[in-house]
């Protein structure tokens, strides 16, 4: 029996999904000494008010502030498939890393990017484990899988747990702020204009949400994540009551 969570890899589609969706949980593993690793698929560009520059140096900032590392791979923004090469390209990075858990986008979203990466994630686990391939690294196989919660759909399915991030949450949002240029069509939807009434606009849609899932559990806040197997513990020792 293998127990206790060493590194971590987090696969997004683009930069800003994994902290949007876990960047208090990254945070909470940073903070006891875990290694986290976030691996965009794609660098998130085109965006009507971004450019590959701006959406690095904002990924590289968000990456400064959660203490992680960040690798951004090359391939297609918004035309994201579930095809070879991408699988093996992301096997190679996980037979590198060799993360305890993966946190991988949930496998329903109105944006095929997300499905696709979510597809591409469960498949490039599978392909770290396999022989005569041209990957590099030594065979290996992540022993967890987890889906993070960052869908362009309008469901609250049940999770199978969720972790309080309540130490977090200012960090999170900290992360998050760096990616202005994101900001623009949600301030135009709540006519933001300051810096301040963008700054209170992304505290409150965070907060809402993460609210939301800590009231769910008694906490302040929370992130949502989901198991595709069945999730195992050696004891009880982190359950809140
Ligand atoms: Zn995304």
């Amino acid at each position: 029996m293998k127990s206790g969570i060493k590194k971590v890899l987090a696969i997004g589609a683009h930069p800003d999904d994994v902290e949007f969706s876990m960047g208090g949980t990254v945070k909470m593993l940073t903070e006891s000494g875990c290694e986290v690793m976030i691996l965009d698929i794609t660098d998130g560009e085109p965006t009507p008010h971004g450019s590959p520059e701006i959406r690095k140096s904002e990924s590289q900032k968000a990456a400064k502030i959660l203490n992680v590392q960040r690798k951004t791979l090359e391939f297609d923004n918004r035309f994201l498939m579930d095809e070879i090469h991408i699988r093996k390209s992301i096997a190679g990075e996980i037979r590198l890393f060799k993360p305890d858990v993966i946190f991988a986008h949930y496998p329903m979203d109105a944006h095929p990017d997300h499905l696709a990466a979510s597809s591409l994630s469960m498949a490039a686990r599978f392909y770290g484990k396999l022989s005569y391939i041209d990957l590099p690294g030594e065979r290996y196989f992540t022993p967890r899988i987890f889906y993070f919660f960052s869908v362009h759909l309008r469901i609250s399915p049940q999770p199978d747990f969720c972790l309080d991030i309540s130490p977090a949450i200012e960090t999170k949002i900290q992360a998050l702020l760096c990616y202005e240029s994101q900001f623009h069509e949600l301030s135009r939807k709540l006519s933001a204009e300051t810096n301040e009434q963008k700054e209170d606009m992304v505290r409150s849609f965070i907060t809402t949400q993460n609210r939301y899932w800590g009231n769910r559990i008694g906490t302040a806040f929370a992130e949502p994540f989901f198991s595709p197997e069945i999730i195992g513990f050696a004891n009880l020792k982190g359950l809140i009551l």
